[in-house]
């Protein structure tokens, strides 16, 4: 069993507040919110960063943003922006090793980032 911790969020094996889910990708509400809206969209299937993407993930990749719109309308965040956030490795900030998308949006952004 994998001990990566959004392997088990997306497996229903550990809770979160689900957003939306497909066949291929999860999504969830960040434990620690950095925005009114901070989602998390995840893969099901395990990739430990953006260094790992290949052509073989287009469509995947494709469906995260395509999924990521979908939010931000449903919220509203598409009238005022938003930002898609994706930390790739230490010096980035990330610190879970699934890779994951942060949809952030409610408040005005700041640039560049921290
Ligand atoms: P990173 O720092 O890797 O870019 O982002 C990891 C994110 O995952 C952080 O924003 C953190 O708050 C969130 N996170 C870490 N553990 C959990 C958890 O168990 N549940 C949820 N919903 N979010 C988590
Ligand atoms: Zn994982």
């Amino acid at each position: 069993m994998s001990a990566c911790i959004f392997c088990k969020i997306a497996a229903g094996e550990i809770p979160s507040k689900k957003v939306m889910e497909t066949d291929t990708i999860f999504a969830f509400e960040d434990i620690h919110p950095q925005a009114p809206a901070h989602i998390l969209i995840v893969p099901k299937r395990h990739i430990e960063s953006s260094l790992a993407f290949s052509k073989d993930e287009a469509s995947l990749l494709c469906e995260i943003f395509l999924a990521a719109n979908d939010i931000a309308r449903q919220r509203g965040l598409d009238k005022k922006g938003f930002r898609i956030v994706t930390n790739t490795g230490l010096e980035a900030g990330q610190s879970v090793f699934h890779v994951h998308f942060h949809l952030l949006g409610g408040r005005p952004m700041g640039w560049p980032p921290g």
